[in-house]
C-alpha cells in the first residue's frame, strides 16, 4: 500500500481527526512529479508487490480538483507499464467524507471504475454523526454526506463505508447498524473504527479497560444484527477479518499477522511534502516527533532531498526495525492472543506503557481481545445450534 497525501487540506474540523487543526488548513498539495519520482524508484528497487493499492488520505482528497487525480492516474499507470519490469495490478483508492462529492467527481469515479475503489467516512445517523464530524463552523456534515452518498447511489457507483464508534454509538447499535443496512445496495462493504482518542482529539483514549463489557456487548449485539440482516448482505469487515484470523491461527502453519501486519515497507507514506514513513498506513511524520532524536519522527526522510535507496539503507530504519521486533517478541511470549492480533500496537505500547517490549495496552483489550472474544464465543454458539 502507498498513502498518498494529496493535501492535508480539509473542508471538515472532525473532532477526532488524527491531523492537527492547523494542519488540516494547509492548502499546499503534492506536486505531481513527486509522485512519479517516488513510483520510479518504488518500481526500480523491485519493490512493487504484484498488487499494490495507492491511497489517497490524511486530508480531504476530494479538496483537490479531479483533473489533479487524472494527472497522477496516467503518470503512475504509465511508469508502471513502461518497460522496465513486471507491471503490479494497482488500484487507486480514495478515503472521503463524501461532502465535496458532485456530478463532475461522479464522472471522474465512473472514468476510472476500472481501477478506483472509494470509501465514504460517515458514523451513522445524524444523532450520531453530528456532533463529531463538524465543518470548520462547528456544524455537523450529516446532510452533505448523506447527499454525497446519495449522488454515488445514483451513479450505481458502490463504495465502503467507514464508520467511527464512540460511547454514543454503544448505546444506539441497532439505528447504527440500521442505518448502513439500509444503504447495503450501494456498499461493498462495511468496517467500524472504535475511536481510539477522546471526542476533542486529546491524546488520551476514550475508555478505558473497566469498559471492557460494554464493548463486548456492542459486539454481540452487532454480530447479531448482521447475521439476522444475511438477506440483504451486509459485510462487517471487523468480523469476517477476526474470524479469518481465528481460524488460521489454527492452521498447522499459522500465520504471522502481528509481524506481517507492520512489516516495513508493506506499507509506505509520502505526505505532501515528501516526507517518508511506513509500519503503517497514514502514520503522520508528526507522531512521536523527538522520540528518534531528529525532530521527525518515524520520518524516514524526504523524498525531495534523498533517495529511497539511501532512506531504507540508513541507520533509522534499523533502529525502528528493532523497537518494533522488540515488541513483536514480547507479545509473542506474553499474550494468548498473539496469533490473532493484527498488530498495529507497537506506538500504543509505547505510549501507553512507555516501551516497545512493554504488552498489552488498553487498546489491546478493547479492539483485540474483547473483540476476538466475542466472534468466537458468536460462531461457537452458531456451531452448537441444531442444523
Ligand atoms: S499484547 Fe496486544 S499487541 Fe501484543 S499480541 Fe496481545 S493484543 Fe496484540
Amino acid at each position: 500500500m502507498i498513502v498518498l497525501q494529496g493535501t492535508p487540506l480539509c473542508n471538515l474540523n472532525c473532532t477526532y481527526c488524527d491531523l492537527s487543526p492547523a494542519s488540516r488548513k494547509l492548502s499546499h498539495r503534492m506536486p505531481i512529479p513527486m509522485i512519479g519520482k517516488l513510483f520510479s524508484q518504488i518500481k526500480q528497487l523491485e519493490l512493487l508487490a504484484d498488487e499494490v493499492s495507492i491511497v489517497w488520505h490524511s486530508g480531504e482528497p476530494l479538496s483537490l480538483p479531479p483533473e489533479y487525480y487524472d494527472e497522477a492516474i496516467n503518470l503512475v499507470l504509465a511508469l508502471n507499464n513502461d518497460d522496465a519490469g513486471t507491471p503490479a495490478r494497482i488500484t487507486f483508492d480514495f478515503q472521503t467524507n463524501a461532502t465535496l462529492i458532485d456530478h463532475k467527481w461522479c464522472e471522474f469515479f465512473q472514468r476510472h471504475r476500472d481501477h478506483l475503489r472509494l470509501g465514504v467516512s460517515c458514523d451513522g445517523p445524524r444523532e450520531l454523526h453530528d456532533p463529531l464530524r463538524v465543518n470548520w463552523s462547528g456544524r455537523g456534515s450529516h446532510t452533505q454526506a448523506v447527499r454525497g452518498m446519495d449522488l454515488l447511489a445514483e451513479h450505481g457507483i458502490k463504495f465502503n463505508a467507514i464508520a467511527v464508534v464512540t460511547a454514543e454509538t454503544l448505546a444506539q447499535p441497532q439505528e447504527f447498524f440500521d442505518f448502513f443496512l439500509d444503504r447495503a445496495d450501494d456498499l461493498t462493504d462495511f468496517h467500524f473504527n472504535i475511536l481510539a482518542n477522546h471526542a476533542d482529539g486529546g491524546p488520551t483514549i476514550g475508555y478505558s479497560r473497566n469498559d471492557t463489557r460494554k464493548y463486548s456487548e456492542f459486539y454481540r449485539t452487532m454480530l447479531s444484527l448482521a447475521q439476522s440482516a444475511k438477506g440483504r448482505n451486509l459485510p462487517v469487515r471487523n468480523f469476517s477479518q477476526t474470524l479469518g484470523r481465528i481460524r488460521a491461527a489454527t492452521a498447522p502453519q499459522p500465520a504471522e499477522f502481528l509481524r506481517a501486519g507492520t512489516a516495513p515497507l508493506r506499507q509506505l507514506n509520502c505526505d505532501a511534502r515528501g516526507e517518508i514513513t511506513t509500519f503503517y498506513a497514514g502514520l503522520s511524520a508528526e507522531f512521536l516527533a523527538d522520540h528518534y532524536g531528529d525532530g521527525k519522527g518515524l520520518s524516514l526522510g524526504n523524498i525531495e532531498e534523498q533517495t529511497l535507496a539511501k532512506m531504507l539503507g540508513g541507520h533509522k530504519l534499523e533502529r525502528m526495525m528493532d523497537d518494533f521486533g522488540k515488541s513483536h517478541r514480547h507479545c509473542a511470549q506474553t499474550c494468548d492472543y498473539h496469533a490473532m492480533c493484527p498488530g498495529g500496537f507497537e506506538l500504543t505500547q509505547l505510549v501507553e506503557n512507555g516501551a516497545f517490549a512493554s504488552g498489552e495496552t488498553t487498546e489491546c483489550v478493547i479492539h483485540v481481545k474483547t473483540l476476538t472474544d466475542a466472534v468466537a464465543s458468536f460462531v461457537s454458539a452458531q456451531l452448537r445450534q441444531p442444523a
